[in-house]
């Protein structure tokens, strides 16, 4: 391919120490281009070198990360050991006691309700079916888990008497017509006898959602207990609770009377679930 002189610059390149001389020839236009070629080189190199200088800074903030991540886990590593030997010796006497706090509380409910609870040293049964490589710490926190279930499920089931009175004059199911003896009658709740202005007193912790006049209940008060369960004191003399208001175990919320569909002094107790009135004996009595 022939070359065109004018487009053809001669470049010599002079040695001082060897005294030689180089001649190179290069087109006219790569020569008068030759600045920005430099300048296009610098570019690149000032861009890889920022690359490469923010590359190794994002490293060495990764490695502080990592660093302090490591420090942290060598923390916990240290103080895991520390905290679960303590729990096996000095401090789980503390967590004993914490639980038999608990089971206290549970047969203080129990006793509100008149029943007898039961004593405290059976439950040292449920240890033995702990898993042995359990630590000290983490049986007690399965042991909490589990009495705070009981508590809360206890305070808020109907359990026991409504009534000092224990005697019923009524079971719950058919039975004859009070009014009519020729007819059978389905029978909600079940009957406890009394006097007019004997105290009557919620079967567990909740929120009253019915307080007056209810059909042939009389004057009733209906209990909400959460757990789909609900309570209901018929024929009432007098009504202590309103509407909407809390009441705990125990509680007076009323006195027996004959008022409704009534032949004498009595109180009507039911228990129902999901709405629907279940027999109250079962709850009268803890059974197995
Ligand atoms: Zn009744």
């Amino acid at each position: 391919m022939r070359t065109k002189s004018k487009d053809v610059s001669t470049v010599i390149i002079v040695n001082k120490n060897q005294q030689k001389t180089r001649s190179i020839q290069i087109k006219t236009k790569h020569l008068e281009r030759f600045n920005k070629y430099i300048l296009s080189a610098l570019l690149v190199v000032i861009c890889l070198g920022s690359s490469i200088f923010y590359l190794q800074k994002q490293n060495i903030l990764k490695d502080a990360e990592n660093q302090r991540l490591i420090q942290q886990l060598s923390k916990l590593k240290v103080s895991i050991p520390a905290k679960v030997k303590a729990d096996n010796s000095a401090t789980a006497q503390s967590y004993i006691q914490s639980i038999q706090g608990k089971l206290q509380l549970i047969n203080n409910y129990l006793k509100k309700r008149g029943l007898k609870g039961f004593g405290t040293a059976s439950t040292g049964d449920g240890g033995k079916a702990m898993a042995p490589q359990l630590s000290a710490a983490e049986q007690y926190a399965a042991y909490n888990d589990y009495l705070d279930r009981i508590v809360m499920v206890t305070a808020f089931t109907p359990l026991g008497y409504p009534h000092s009175v224990d005697h019923l004059t009524s079971n719950f199911g058919y039975r004859s017509d009070p009014f009519d003896a020729s007819h059978a009658e389905y029978h909600p709740g079940i009957d406890f006898g009394g006097a007019i202005g004997d105290q009557v007193k919620c079967t567990a912790n909740g929120k009253v959602i019915w307080a007056g006049w209810y059909g042939g209940y009389g004057n009733c008060i209906r209990i909400e207990h959460g757990n789909h369960l609900e309570t209901l004191y018929g024929h009432l003399s007098k009504i202590g609770v309103k509407v909407g208001q809390k009441v705990s175990v125990g509680d007076v919320i009323g006195n027996v009377g004959s008022t409704g569909h009534s032949t004498g002094a009595h109180l009507h107790y039911e228990v129902r679930r999901d709405g629907k009135p279940i027999n109250p004996i079962n709850f009268l009595t803890l059974k197995s």
